[in-house]
């Protein structure tokens, strides 16, 4: 939903936004499941198990496509081409030569020179609004072909985890779907043409979240899917209080923020399902997708993966990486070496191949965000916090905040289970992760909010490091 669509819709009582998000629903199910995408879908799948040499001739292909594509029709890359001299013809030869010789693109020319990056040989279709991990918003110009695609991916996605396009589904969403401050189910809205029961992030209060549980037992999904924070939050009330569910659901699929693996072993213990991570971005990112083994694969026919180290050198397995992108999945405001803001671990073996059947690389772990990263001056890089807290009783959320590289701040919401022997713990776990030197400050909170989009941030750094 647009701008002004979203406020009138966040104007209105429950029964209209009923209405306005179902008109919203059936012509989102007219316009996604077309011919087209249909036509995507069936490639990506075949491609899904296909042989790494067919795979690698596809990506050379739709490399060469878009470099050829932006030389002609984006004024951006067109003018930094022709500055390093490079020719049609080089694009021919080797687009992977080519590719090594671009510039990085950053963030914050992405946001500013937007209009020249256009390519001007594709219709906008549709405008997309991100708030960016800083709340500095991104405009997103998208053209039909490339929401085909890239919806054929997403769904690609599914069908890698035994799923079909369309499923009975529960979403958990960042969007105010209810009004925020009502106290009184339904937190929820049913799309009756995409089958999606879509819940809001932003009503998750031990007093609502039985009213959530039982809506779930009703509505028996086969999918849900969701920030890893909210489904984390419903199971852990769902295994505190042993609650019974009296469905299964096929999977649970998460996204947009980082899956830390005491998240992901406390939905699995209360849905009895497995867990797939996935990454893409509003911004047309390639995707990175778990399969069934529980492996990331690298989707090398939606995009092309480069890593870098935090010195600017091509990274290596087992290494803490840098994500850069080039996207086949966003012909209209083209990403070529884009810097993403993201991080991942790459996997120690870069040649393991997966049971699963698919051939695609494998990496081990999305990090995250860039500024989900920590930096102190003894430690340098602290990438993962989670196992910080492994084990430590009575602390029910909590939240690292880092405003300079001398002092942590740790919010916490605790219960009846919390103490000082816990706290002492804590702090020396804390210190081993973090360094000595650094000061800590724990304030025991009511609640910690939900940001912007309603993703809850686990750790946060708020100054700018070199990366
Ligand atoms: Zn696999």
């Amino acid at each position: 939903m647009g701008g002004i669509k979203e406020k009138i819709y966040g104007l209105v009582p429950y029964p209209l936004k009923f209405i306005l998000l179902n008109i919203k629903g059936y012509m989102n199910v007219k316009e996604r499941f077309n011919k087209d995408f249909y036509k995507y879908y069936n490639t990506f799948k075949g491609q899904w198990d296909a042989k790494i040499d067919v795979l690698e001739d596809y990506q050379e292909d739709r490399l060469r496509g878009l470099l050829i594509e932006v030389y002609e029709y984006s004024d951006w890359y067109q003018t930094v081409m022709k500055d390093i001299g490079i020719t049609a013809s080089d694009i021919d030869n080797d687009p992977y030569a080519v590719l090594k010789r671009m510039p990085i693109l950053k963030k914050i020319e992405r946001r500013t020179e937007f209009e020249r990056i256009l390519n001007k040989s594709r219709e906008t279709a549709m405008v997309g609004h991100t708030s960016g991990t800083s709340g500095t918003p991104m405009i997103d110009h998208v053209d039909l072909a490339s929401i085909n695609i890239s919806f054929a991916f997403w769904k690609r996605f599914h069908y890698a985890i035994g799923l079909g396009p369309k499923n009975r589904q529960v979403r958990l969403s960042g969007k105010l779907i209810v009004d925020p401050i009502t106290k009184k189910p339904p937190f929820w809205m049913y799309n009756y043409f995409d089958d999606q029961l879509l819940m809001s992030t932003y009503h998750l209060t031990e007093n609502n979240l039985g009213a959530y549980i039982k809506k779930l037992n009703r509505f028996k999904p086969v999918l849900i899917d969701g920030y890893p924070s909210a489904l984390y939050i419903m199971s852990k009330y769902i295994n505190k209080h042993s609650l019974k569910l009296n469905f299964v659901p096929k999977a649970i699929a998460v996204t947009a923020e980082t899956l830390y693996d005491y998240q992901r072993e406390e939905i699995e213990k209360a849905f009895q399902c497995n867990v797939y991570n996935q990454y893409a971005s509003n911004e047309g990112s390639p995707f990175i997708t778990e399969c069934v083994e529980g492996n990331l694969h690298l989707n090398i026919d939606s995009g092309v993966f480069e890593f870098f180290n935090t010195d600017g050198k091509k990274a290596v397995p087992g290494d803490i990486a840098k994500l850069v992108v080039t996207s086949f999945i966003n012909y209209r405001t083209p990403l070529i070496r884009y810097d993403i803001g993201d991080t991942v671990m790459l996997n120690d073996e870069s040649s393991a191949a997966c049971n699963c059947g698919c051939e695609m690389p494998i990496i081990e772990r999305i990090i995250g965000r860039e500024d989900d990263i920590l930096w102190t001056e003894e430690k340098g890089y602290v990438g993962r916090m989670d196992t910080a807290f492994k084990g430590l009783t009575g602390i029910k959320k909590s939240q690292i905040i880092q405003e300079n590289p001398k002092e942590i701040v740790l919010n916490m919401v605790i219960d009846e289970d919390y103490n000082d022997s816990v706290e002492l713990t804590l702090l020396k776990n804390l210190k081993e992760r973090l360094g000595e030197e650094t000061e800590y400050q724990i304030n025991i909170i009511e609640d910690i909010p939900v940001g912007a989009n309603g993703k809850f941030d686990a750790v946060k750094r708020n100054f700018e490091l070199e990366f």
